[in-house]
């Protein structure tokens, strides 16, 4: 199976690249509640390529799960959630770490579920449960994912992120259970959780990848029944136990390891297509690597350029893979079809700490044009 056109779709956006998706390879989360929320998050983190996966749900599957927990069939009715999960979701995509723990969340255990994570996703739907969730995120510094519905109507936030306010700020103290009757009490149609995950799977994404503007300090409530999104400012209080010294520089320590260390914004030499040929037929030619997919190359390529798809990047980097070991300073050109992916590879390299690479701006198709008609153009 092609490894490096799995995330092709996404490699592809600009914004998000090659870094947002080293970025994905090495987070943590953890996702509280396989259920209406959690099976459809679990289900689109896996397929974005999310490292590690921790799975967090002490129920086993019922048949009226069914009607909104895609990732369950009717065979696996009787059988561990977590376990049910685990196995779907490897069968999505075998190259992440999916762990699952038959657990319910509580008081005394949160810390250690939330611990080693850099996410929590919130797909419980129990309060206890979610309280613990939040005060464990709110010590460790973690950012909790927040997700809740009710019959038609659903609501989300992104809570302890940066100065932003936690769970708490909104909600001080528990209700009383009679008052937060669950979903079994008061139904829900099955589309709605859905909605609300895949918003909870977005800002996820959105968190570990640095892209976009995440859902903090804003709760967002889905009214279903008219089709209608509201967006409320949520403020810090400052009495909440997120303000207190401690979780503070939790937060802090949090943001300092989640920002990338070298900026992508470092200057990398830009290569016409003569450049490229200069180069190349020196006494000492630097590499050229080709970052297209398998059937472009088969379609067109430049005599020695090695194929290296843009998807497998990330991994020839770590240890073991095919750039691992290259000497950092090894003169590198990297090419694509036009010059805008290798100018994201090239920058990402950059980033690893490779000095010598250079991008090939125009990429195959100014070569076919300037230097040689007989490569064919596509
Ligand atoms: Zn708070």
């Amino acid at each position: 199976m092609s490894e490096t056109s799995r995330y092709a779709r996404q490699l592809t956006l600009p914004e998000f690249g090659v870094h947002g998706q080293a970025r994905l390879a090495r987070a943590r989360v953890v996702i509280v509640g396989v259920g209406g929320l959690g099976a459809p998050i679990a289900t689109y983190l896996a397929g974005a390529g999310v490292g590690h996966l921790t799975l967090v749900d002490d129920d086993v599957v019922a048949l009226h799960n069914l009607h909104r927990q895609p990732l369950y069939t009717e065979a696996d009715v009787g059988r561990a959630k977590v376990e049910c999960a685990a196995t779907a979701l490897r069968a999505r995509n075998g190259t992440i770490t999916i762990v699952p723990r038959a657990a319910r969340v509580t008081a005394s255990n949160a810390d250690a579920i939330v611990t080693g994570h850099d996410l929590v996703l919130d797909g419980t739907d129990t309060l206890p449960t979610r309280y613990a969730l939040t005060d464990a995120c709110v010590r460790a510094g973690v950012p909790l994912v927040y997700g809740s519905v009710s019959r038609l109507e659903g609501q989300m936030s992104v809570f302890g992120l940066g100065n932003g306010p936690c769970y708490r700020c909104l909600f001080p103290e528990m209700p009383d259970a009679a008052l937060a009757p669950s979903c079994a009490e008061q139904g829900v149609l099955g589309v709605v959780p859905g909605v609300i995950a895949l918003l909870q799977a977005t800002e996820a994404l959105k968190v570990l990848s640095g892209l976009g503007t995440p859902l903090a300090g804003r709760l967002l409530h889905a009214d279903l029944s008219r089709g209608v999104f509201h967006e409320f400012m949520i403020a810090a209080r400052t009495d909440c136990a997120c303000r207190a010294p401690a979780a503070v520089a939790a937060r802090a320590a949090w943001t300092a390891a989640m920002t990338p260390s070298s900026t992508p914004h470092m200057a990398i030499p830009q290569l016409t297509a003569s450049d490229v040929h200069y180069a190349l037929r020196g006494e000492h030619p630097p590499r050229l690597i080709d970052v297209r997919e398998p059937w472009e190359y088969e379609t067109a390529h430049i005599e020695g350029a090695e194929l290296m798809p843009m998807g497998g990047i990330p991994l020839a980097v770590q240890p073991g893979g095919a750039l691992a070991e290259l000497p950092r300073d090894t003169a590198l050109i990297i090419q694509c079809h036009h010059g805008g992916r290798s100018n994201q590879v090239a920058h990402f390299l950059a980033g690893q700490g490779f000095t010598n690479v250079s991008n090939f701006d125009g990429g195959i198709d100014a070569w076919s044009i300037e230097i040689d008609p007989s490569v064919p153009r596509y």
